[in-house]
């Protein structure tokens, strides 16, 4: 999965739906037998889609996730850009695009810090179902 993909899940536990624990989900335990995975797949650039989607970026929440993957470099404020084709934005724009669109989380688990449910990532999918007796 996307590390895009992670600013928009959350626990799907019923119980978990109002608590703001429940977001972002927590790349802070890992198990020694599917130990966290990143690699890099290739997607086309463009400027216009990374500014597009900033405005809908959680960038506290990024912050974090981009933070428990070993990745600092984030500015601690959601940028501001006004031109996406504009000299200086350019490298933040490719490191942004970098970040969320070509680094792949391929293996890994996911918690929820409000009931500690793990959700687990295989060959880049993260799986949301449930067992059932969690199932509303
Ligand atoms: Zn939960």
């Amino acid at each position: 999965m996307k590390i895009l993909t992670t600013n928009f899940v959350q626990c799907t536990v019923k119980a978990c739906g109002s608590s703001p624990d429940c977001f972002p989900l927590h790349f802070d335990q890992q198990t020694e037998d599917m130990p966290l995975e990143l690699a890099h797949e290739d997607v086309d650039y463009s400027p216009e889609f990374v500014y597009n989607i900033l405005p809908r970026i959680d960038w506290p929440a990024l912050l974090i996730t981009a933070h428990e993957l070993g990745n600092d470099q984030l500015p601690m404020n959601k940028p501001e850009i006004k031109d996406p084709r504009a000299p200086e934005h350019e490298q933040l724009l490719k490191d942004l695009h970098i970040l969320l669109l070509e680094t792949q989380i391929t293996q890994g688990t996911m918690r929820c810090a409000n009931c500690g449910h793990l959700y687990f990532i295989r060959d880049s999918i993260a799986n949301f179902l449930l067992p059932g007796h969690l199932v509303p």
